[in-house]
This record gives C-alpha cells, structure tokens and sequence, in this order.
C-alpha cells in the first residue's frame, strides 16, 4: 500500500483545532457543560484533542452511524448503529465529525440529536468538501475546506487503514 501524500500536515491540524478550541471556549463559556458527542469511528482523533484543548466543563459521548454502499460510492442514506448512552435532555450538544462530504449524515445526525431534546446543538467538522454538498447542514466550527478528493489519516481511514496517520493524506480510491 502506497504511503499516502501530505494534503494537510500534522502541524496545520494542531494549529487549527487549538484555533477552534479557542472560539468554542470563548462560545461557551457561560453555558455550564458543553457535551461533546464524537462521531463514530472517524472523529475518535479530532475529538480527543480539541476536547483536551478546551477550557470549559466538557463530557464526552459517541454515536455511531453506517452509511449505505463504500468508499467513493456511498449513497447518502444513513442508519443509525449505536445513539448516546447518557441524556443530553437540555444540555449543549456539539456533534463532533470527522468530514462532511455531501452533508447526508451530519443532517440525520442532528435529527437524531435534536429529538432527544438538547438546550442547543452546534456542528464542528475538521474537514469539509464544500463542492459536494447535496443538503444544507451548517457546520459552526470548521477545520478546513477541501477538493473532492478521498482524505484518510487523523482518524479517517480507506479500508480500515491509515486511521491512526497525524496528517491528512490523499491515496488514490479503493487503494
Ligand atoms: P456525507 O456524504 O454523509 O457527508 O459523509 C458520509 C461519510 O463518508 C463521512 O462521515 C465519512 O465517514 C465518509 N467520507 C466522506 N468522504 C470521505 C473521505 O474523503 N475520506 C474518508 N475516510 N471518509 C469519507
């Protein structure tokens, strides 16, 4: 397997994600407890260190979603796999997400959220492919905008592989 090209280097991610701890801190500071809820399994890295760059009461849930069809040619209908185990009934909610590619499963995410009756509900993505938006979805706390391109490293993978990569990298799909 082919070691996957630099598109967003290790040190351009922690500069942002402290950037967007910053402004959500400053955002929330007299909300009393912002419950992050990491998305499954590809947010695992983007939310262990924006949660740790934080400077207010946080706690931590994940959801898990599945998307039908794989890889490139996933077709935008999303089941949910595993809800939040603890309530988020009147309480901050950040849904936490890896990327945002047509939009599909941040726009069923907030629906799942949104019947469990939160305070709020704002949307952080450390990636999005802005051209490939098919539904609207806002995303309050963005990290980068990027090409249509298949990314893999800082949590997201092709095929199980190159999750744990501490760059953002492109590979050629079904590589
Ligand atoms: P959506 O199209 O619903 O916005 O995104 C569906 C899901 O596809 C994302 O949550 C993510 O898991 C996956 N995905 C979309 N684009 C990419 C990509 O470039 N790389 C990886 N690893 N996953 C992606």
């Amino acid at each position: 397997m082919s070691t996957p090209v630099v598109l967003i280097s290790e040190k351009e991610i922690q500069v942002r994600v402290a950037e967007l701890a910053a402004q959500i801190s400053e955002d929330y500071a007299d909300a009393g407890e912002l419950v992050m809820v990491g998305v499954l399994k590809g947010a695992f890295v983007f939310l262990a260190d924006l949660s740790r760059k934080l400077t207010i009461p946080r706690t931590i849930e994940f959801i898990a979603v599945s998307s039908y069809g794989s890889g490139s040619e996933l077709t935008g209908a999303v089941r949910l796999v595993m809800d939040v185990r603890g309530s988020v009934e009147d309480k901050h909610v950040l849904i936490v997400e890896d990327i945002v590619d047509t939009g599909h499963t941040l726009k069923y995410l907030s629906g799942i959220l949104e019947s469990h009756r939160p305070a709020s509900i704002r949307t952080a993505a450390l990636v999005r492919k802005a051209e490939r938006a098919e539904v609207e979805v806002s995303v309050d706390y963005l990290g980068f905008d990027i090409g249509n391109e298949w990314v893999v490293g800082y949590g997201l993978d092709n095929a199980e592989q190159n999750r744990t990569l501490p760059y953002i990298g492109v590979v050629e799909p079904g590589h």
